[in-house]
């Protein structure tokens, strides 16, 4: 037994040394690997081959992939790689919860949890190394952005909780639903993202369900729309406010893409299946977007969209300056939207105890410049109104 919120020394984590001078087939998907097999000579059903043995076996050793000609496993050996990040350390919750620090290159961290549920266990995992959006209540952003992970370190998360999870001895557990609700804004790392959900859905590879895999963001609309054409998993979107005034503050990004074009986007997104919902997180702040009349404009807002609503209560971590509303106040706000037929539920905090619970996440961020070390030093202490940056990248509309 591990004692709640203490961190335990992983040893079985399989890290393989980083080798630069090879390329990781850990992050390829299908068709690039069939790409790749074709450029050294090979045909391309070794791609199915090798996904199988990765993402199924679990293997990373190319010498035990018997069903690959000895010439080949010479060649891939002196190519290329399977490289996995390494588990610096496990922190389990009195709840079950499971929080995972995960070290990247160029000496950052990430975090993974997994969340038992019976029947469910959802397995929720990070896009980027810190983030870039600076949503006010969430400690992922006090981080400040490093880096996008690449496709080999997304998919990498599901292939460590599996062989962590799934291939133990005892206590086993399922992984049935994957979330990527973890540290960073998906849609900003849009083709590592896209290359790993290929991957968690390829049948050859983790085979899940496509409505088994959430991708949450909060609300870059143009790819929304690429996300439909090119990989459609379930929609989250983070709204956290029924109107733009408060939501330009409390997500920056709302000044580049405001509610009425990111509900459109949204409505786009699931118009070819009658059956399926866009889910709104909304993160109950006391006093901030709590109110009866915030739960009636919400409603409003959401009367034509097909719509779920997510109520996370706010959790709290030192100097972000919000509180958690009462229970009354949460059931209230609730009973307002159920009122309007929105189907409403009220996320259980899960690992608290070991800072696991939505927007704690924080890994361990390198500062990619001074203006960074400055702006880190800075949000250290509580902060007024936030200014939005992309990081990497700037979006056109
Ligand atoms: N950038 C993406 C993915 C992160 S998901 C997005 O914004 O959707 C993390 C979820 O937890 C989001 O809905 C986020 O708004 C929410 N969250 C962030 N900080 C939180 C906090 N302190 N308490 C509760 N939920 C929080």
């Amino acid at each position: 037994m591990t004692t709640a919120g203490n961190p335990v020394p992983t040893t079985a984590t399989r890290a393989a040394p980083e080798r630069p001078d090879r390329i990781n087939l850990l992050g390829l998907t299908r068709a690039r690997l069939e790409n790749y097999f074709q450029e050294i000579g090979e045909r391309p059903f070794r791609a199915v081959q090798l996904l199988k043995w990765i993402h199924q076996q679990h293997v990373t050793e190319f010498s035990t992939m018997t069903n690959l000609s000895k010439a080949l496993r010479t060649r891939l050996e002196q190519d290329a790689a399977i490289q996995l990040p390494e588990i610096v350390s496990t922190h389990e919750s009195i709840d079950g919860t499971t929080k995972w620090l995960v070290r990247v290159a160029s000496g950052n961290c990430i975090e993974m949890v997994f969340i038992p549920d019976e029947p469910r266990g959802t397995l929720c995992i990070s896009s980027q190394v810190g983030c870039a959006l600076n949503c006010t209540f969430c400690s992922t952003a006090r981080q400040g952005f490093n880096r996008n992970l690449s496709s080999a370190e997304i998919i990498a998360q599901v292939w460590l909780a599996r062989d962590l999870l799934e291939n133990g001895v005892a206590n086993k557990r399922a992984i049935t639903n994957i979330v990527l609700m973890g540290m960073g804004e998906p849609l900003l790392n849009f083709d590592n993202v896209v290359d790993a959900l290929d991957l968690m859905l390829e049948d050859n590879a983790n085979g899940f369900a496509r409505r088994r895999v959430t991708l949450s963001t909060a609300g870059v609309v143009p790819r929304i729309d690429a996300l439909r054409q090119r990989c459609p998993v379930s929609l989250a979107v983070s709204l956290h406010a029924p109107n733009d005034r408060l939501r330009d503050e409390l997500v920056p990004l709302n000044k580049h893409y405001p509610i009425r074009e990111l509900l459109a986007a949204c409505r786009r997104y699931v118009q070819d299946d009658a059956r399926e919902k866009v889910t709104f997180e909304y993160v109950l702040l006391d006093g901030v977007n709590d109110s009866p009349t915030h739960a009636r404009e919400l409603a409003a807002l959401l009367a034509d969209v097909p719509a779920k609503v997510n109520l996370i209560p706010f959790n709290p971590f030192p100097q972000s300056g919000y509180q958690r509303p009462p229970p009354q106040v949460i059931d209230a706000f609730r009973d307002i939207l159920m009122g309007k037929k929105i189907i409403t539920i009220t996320r259980k905090t899960r690992g608290q105890d070991i800072d696991a619970a939505c927007g704690q996440l924080a890994g361990e961020v390198q500062p990619r410049s001074r203006r960074m070390r400055l702006r880190k030093a800075a949000s250290a202490a509580p902060t007024g109104r936030a200014t939005v940056t992309l990081g990497a990248e700037r979006l056109q509309s």
